[in-house]
């Protein structure tokens, strides 16, 4: 029987690489192995739709089953794998084990947790999948329905004021939700945005009821009493926040468990050659797993399409190298919305605002290498994107 290629994990990476194969050929058998249901779902989506009201059932684009199908994929869903024979070209699931001719790893990465005290600290919610936004989902529901019946708003501290926090923030304060937002940096989206627009988002976000905390990180989650479903949550100055959910925000990293113990080069990703080629021959990685040429990890969207497009030809025998343009990223904030295309990391230059909503990153010539956009000018996003050298 001829191998399959496998694919480990069924998240936008896992599929794309799927489509973008079969929009080659329709034939090569695939194996997809995910440890998830495999339901296909837009993960951006999680972030802003408690307040237009979609549940995660509603979420689910195309059920495994009409993937598998319309993409004529073998599906091993809710399977983990536990290991990698890269000599014997194996890997050994839940499920048993399975022979590859080539293997992808799509496996994503996962909140981080860092360490809290108090006996609460297990109720910190986290969201980087369909079913973490369900838990999250039926807690705000719960919440908000014990709202009503006491007319008394309910609260919400986010940790972490990055991109998927600031969306949260936004997503829940228009949900009717009190809203505090706990961070050690100074102004939101410090590590992509210019200081200056964050703190623009910060302010118009504060208009409508966002409390910001910034300069300081959560130190302990206790219950309130053992009648109370609310937590105190305290932080590193002393101060103490009621909350009835918590939630963390405070970024991703790769599992790198499974590709480390196959003698695979792991430092922030699996680490991939331009045909996204990880150190041992046969296996290769993209999406949020990954971390490509130049050390670069890219955790969105844009990066996956390309990736995915490049790495079906390779895997039908014709190399490919991944080549990425310039990706901007869309913030959902709709009360300030953004686009950012961040410079590449290490780029040496200065963020200047040009005109009210037009922010441009330029070195030392002055050649443009990134901008950010805010309120009606995200619209100059493909007029921006010409003008980077
Ligand atoms: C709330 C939120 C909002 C976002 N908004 C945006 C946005 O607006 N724009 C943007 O560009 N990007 C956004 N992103 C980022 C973007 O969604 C991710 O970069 C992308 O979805 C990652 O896809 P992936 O397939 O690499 O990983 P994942 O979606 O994490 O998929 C990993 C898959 O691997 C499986 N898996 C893992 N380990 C194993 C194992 N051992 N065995 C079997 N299966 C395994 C999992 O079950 C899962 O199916 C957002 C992310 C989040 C969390």
């Amino acid at each position: 029987m001829t191998k399959p290629i496998i694919i480990i994990g069924a998240g936008l990476a896992g599929w794309t690489t799927a489509r973008e194969l079969r929009k080659l050929d329709k034939t090569t058998p695939l194996l997809l192995i995910t440890a998830d249901s495999g339901d296909f779902y837009a993960k951006p989506s999680l972030s802003n739709a408690f307040a237009q009201k979609r549940g995660p059932g509603q979420l689910v684009t195309t059920p495994a089953t009409g993937m598998a199908e319309s993409q004529n994929v073998t599906l091993q869903a809710h399977t983990r794998v536990t290991a990698i024979d890269s000599l014997n070209q194996t890997v050994h699931t839940s499920a048993g084990e399975f022979a590859y001719v080539k293997l992808v790893l799509a496996t994503g990465a996962q909140p981080i947790r860092i360490p809290i005290a108090g006996d609460a600290a297990s109720a910190v919610l986290s969201v980087n999948s369909l079913q973490d936004f369900s838990h999250l989902h039926e807690r705000l529901t719960d919440v908000q329905g014990a709202a009503e019946a006491t007319d008394a708003k309910k609260h919400i501290v986010i940790m972490g004021a990055g991109l998927i926090g600031c969306e949260f923030a936004n997503d829940l304060i228009s949900s009717g939700f009190a809203v505090t937002v706990v961070d050690p940096a100074s102004a939101p989206i410090a590590a992509l945005l210019p200081k200056g627009l964050g703190e623009q988002l910060g302010e118009a976000l504060a208009r409508q009821g966002v409390v910001w905390n910034f300069g300081t990180t959560v130190q302990s989650v206790d219950h309130q009493g053992n009648t109370s479903s609310a937590f105190n949550v305290k932080l590193a100055g002393g101060q103490t926040l009621v909350a009835d959910v918590v939630l963390s925000a405070i970024g991703l990293r790769a599992d790198l468990s499974l590709a480390q113990a196959a003698g695979l080069q792991c430092e922030r990703g699996i680490v991939v050659d331009a045909h996204l080629q990880t150190s041992a021959p046969n296996v290769y990685a993209l999406g949020d797993a990954a971390q490509y040429v130049n050390g670069r990890t890219l955790p969105y969207v844009m990066p996956i399409m390309h990736a995915a497009k490049a790495l079906a030809a390779t895997l039908l025998g014709q190399p490919t190298a991944v080549q990425f343009p310039l990706m901007p990223v869309a913030i959902k904030t709709p009360t300030l919305p953004l686009v950012v295309a961040a410079p590449a990391p290490g780029t040496a230059g200065q963020w200047a605002q040009s005109e009210p909503g037009v922010w441009l990153f330029t070195d030392a010539h002055q050649a443009l290498k990134g901008f950010a956009l805010s309120g009606t000018h995200t619209s100059r996003r493909a007029e921006l994107v010409k003008q980077v050298v």
